[in-house]
């Protein structure tokens, strides 16, 4: 069994890590995930009793609460007050115990020194001072927590009062600041949630009854109101309507659509009332599919969230043995070295430079800013109307050398029309008799190509009806075998086909071995298609390339239209997974395409792109991304955010790693002041979050 939990207070990334490798002891707990960004626990179990058991754990790590979890939600704002406000009282207490060194000498005011800056410290420090006690117990060190106790109180120790009051001020304040910025990321994807309607109005027999979107069944009919959102996916039953696509596209117009348009669910009703008729229940609609993709966006990890995972495990444990040895080794070779004896000299000086080393073993700037980065970048793509499975994803994307599409259904609508029938020579049908049997054989098919005839009347029935993929279909009509496909199917029949010149797709028809001729049907070019292929070039991709069924008279003159490179004809859905993995080997391949019969090649891509509203719900599961309204000018867009994305990581994680070595550096030769560390430590930390917000910029 499955489930998502929501908690909420999970507020670093290694107490996230810390609740997951105790949840995974549990008995009957199969795999455990825990988010800190997202802030779920994504687990798979046994029984109950381990569901419960999880709760029940987390309920008791930290401030932890499972929401539904039969204990009532804390108020975030709240806790930010709080700290607020205790920071504010021990910056005071601060004050006065500095002011008071300065200027006061005496007994009394050293005592009344002492006692300012106690309570600045407790007032700031009792927190972290608790978990480290609780953590200790539970066996757990090495966490932000016991470093900064360790550090404050060394710096106690020493002596300096006043520093180790700052080391922990700065500390929590640094905290406060990271739990806002990440807040603040959490709620720039959460009002993508807002996207699902509260309630349809469904309308029976004339009455109006309002349910959740999740009873609505496929057919009922649902009254919009204006300012509604279109709860589900749909066709419009009144004349007309005007949308506002903007939560789903990123672009701010307003869509008309007439009666029988599809409406995407998620879209406001800009205008009057109308009525529409459900074609998808919730769970597959547009907005259902957004809101489960945002929230197990963060479930493939990309490789430089998998580097710095393994980085900070290695990295901290590492400086803190940096830190011990530092304090005993280096003391003693200084006397060794000094005055030639075995003895501790300038234990003070050596363990200040332990401390700070201690403090600047937290990875924190870099296990927060990255994931965090990768999450704006896929709630950024969400809000153009590009849904991304995972980081891994979007940084694939970054690198794309070569773009592939499918033909029909990607670049073309694929809404074909039939535009006309061309006889075979010395053939005994009429045009009308070719249509209706083409029609009669394809009521079998759900390709784009079969609903071109749905509309054509017949009256034949048909019997042992298959389907080739890629090729057609063939069906026993009358007691006489029909072929419908291309040339490709005829021929591997032993039937040639009359050459025609033809601008249309062909749909060529024989009976019985003999060839009737072929119906023309025009499919009209996506419209954005050329602007899309520019787009995706001046984005760094090398080649673009077309990958079709169809033949080659078709799809040469499309390429042309759109500007493809590179175009490959006649294959067979197994030879587009062939061609898919050649073309690999020359670069990073997107591959773009609506789903029916490219299965293989989706599987084949480094990245697969389906069509959100035409493709099928297997191509959207096959899928890395979907466009959910079907522009290919998304594609330019994901890219383009993808690559910023990526940039900011790297950034990130040089600019952090730089500032450490750095401090590191100075901190060893005793240059760097305790406080300061801390300091540098939450500075960079705080650089590299507001650095990770550039994703969400629209520039
Ligand atoms: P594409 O690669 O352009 O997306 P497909 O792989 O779906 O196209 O189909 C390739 C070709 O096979 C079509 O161009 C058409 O000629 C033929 N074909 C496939 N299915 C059918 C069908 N149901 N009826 C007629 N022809 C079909
Ligand atoms: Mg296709």
């Amino acid at each position: 069994m499955k489930t998502v939990l929501k908690i909420e207070n999970l507020d670093c990334p290694v107490c996230a890590e810390a609740l997951q490798s105790e949840l995974q002891k549990i008995k009957g707990v199969v795999d455990v995930q825990v988010e800190y960004i997202t802030q779920t626990i994504t687990l798979s179990y046994e029984n109950e009793t381990a569901l419960q058991k999880v709760i029940a754990k987390a309920n008791k790590f930290e401030d932890v609460r499972v929401l539904d979890g039969g204990v009532p939600p804390t108020k975030r704002k709240n806790t930010h007050t709080k700290a607020w406000m205790c920071i504010v009282i021990a910056a005071l207490f601060f004050v006065g115990g500095t002011l008071l060194e300065y200027l006061a000498r005496g007994t009394l005011a050293e005592a009344l020194r002492y006692v300012l800056y106690a309570l600045a410290y407790l007032s700031v420090g009792y927190p972290v001072l608790i978990s480290t006690a609780k953590n200790l117990v539970k066996g757990r060190v090495f966490d932000e927590n016991f470093l900064m106790t360790v550090a404050s109180v060394g710096a106690i120790a020493l002596g300096e009062f006043g520093e180790g009051v700052l080391v922990m001020l700065l500390y929590q304040l640094g905290e406060l600041l990271q739990s806002i910025a990440v807040g603040s990321s959490r709620n720039s994807v959460a009002e993508l949630m807002e996207l699902k309607s509260e309630y349809a109005t469904v309308v029976v027999d004339g009455v109006q009854r309002l349910v959740p979107p999740e009873e609505l069944s496929v057919g009922d009919v649902v009254l919009v109101k204006a300012g509604e959102r279109v709860p589900a996916d749909g066709i419009l039953l009144s004349e007309i309507a005007a949308l506002d696509v903007k939560s789903l596209t990123g672009e701010a117009d307003l869509r008309m659509c007439k009666t029988g348009d599809e409406l995407l669910s998620g879209s406001i009703n800009a205008g009057g009332v109308y009525e529409m008729k459900i074609t998808r229940p919730y769970k597959d609609s547009a907005v259902s599919r957004i809101l489960d993709m945002v929230e197990n966006a963060s479930s493939g990890k990309a490789a430089p969230e998998k580097f710095i995972a393994k980085f900070a495990r290695i990295y901290t444990p590492a400086v803190c043995i940096f830190a011990v040895l530092l304090a005993v080794c280096a003391p003693l070779c200084n006397g060794l070295i000094a005055d030639n004896r075995l003895y501790f000299k300038n234990v003070d000086v050596w363990i200040r430079s332990a401390l700070t080393f201690l403090v600047i073993s937290c990875p924190c700037a870099l296990v927060i800013s990255v994931p965090l980065t990768y999450f704006s970048g896929i709630g950024t793509c969400a809000k153009q109307g590009i849904l991304v499975k995972g980081a891994t994803y979007l940084d694939v994307v970054a690198k794309t050398r070569i773009a592939a599409f499918d033909k029909t259904g990607t670049l073309t609508e694929g809404n074909f029309t039939v535009c006309g029938v061309r006889l075979a020579k010395h053939r005994p049908h009429s045009e009308n008799e070719l249509l209706s049997l083409v029609a009669a054989v394809e009521s079998g098919s759900s390709h784009p190509i079969a609903r071109a005839f749905a509309s054509v009347p017949f009256v034949h029935s048909t019997e042992n009806v298959s389907e080739y993929a890629g090729q057609g279909m063939s069906a026993t009509v009358c007691g006489k075998n029909v072929l419908v496909g291309n040339e490709t199917l005829l021929r591997s029949h032993g039937i040639s086909v009359e050459k025609v010149e033809s601008v249309y797709t062909l749909v060529h028809v024989a009976e019985d071995g003999e060839y009737l001729g072929a119906v023309e049907i025009g499919d009209k070019l996506r419209e954005n298609a050329k602007t899309a292929v520019a787009a995706l070039k001046q984005q760094g991709v090398l080649r673009s390339v077309m990958l079709t069924g169809d033949s080659a008279q078709r799809a040469q003159s499309i390429a042309e239209e759109v500007g493809i490179d590179e175009t490959y004809v006649q294959l067979l859905p197994d030879e587009k997974h062939l061609k898919a993995k050649e073309l690999k080997k020359a670069g990073v391949l997107l591959y773009v395409g609506d789903g029916i019969n490219d299965a293989p090649v989706m599987m084949a891509a480094d990245c697969a792109v389906s069509m959100g509203t035409l493709g099928s719900a297997a191509a959207i599961e096959a899928s890395d991304m979907v466009l959910i309204s079907d522009d290919l000018t998304a594609l330019p867009k994901a890219l383009r955010v993808a690559k910023k994305t990526r940039r900011i990581v790297l950034q990130n994680i040089i600019f952090s790693i730089a500032m450490k070595v750095a401090f590191m550096v100075l901190g060893a030769g005793s240059i760097l002041p305790l406080w300061l560390a801390v300091f540098a430590d939450v500075g960079v930390m705080l650089l590299a979050v507001c650095n990770s917000f550039r994703v969400r910029s629209k520039k």
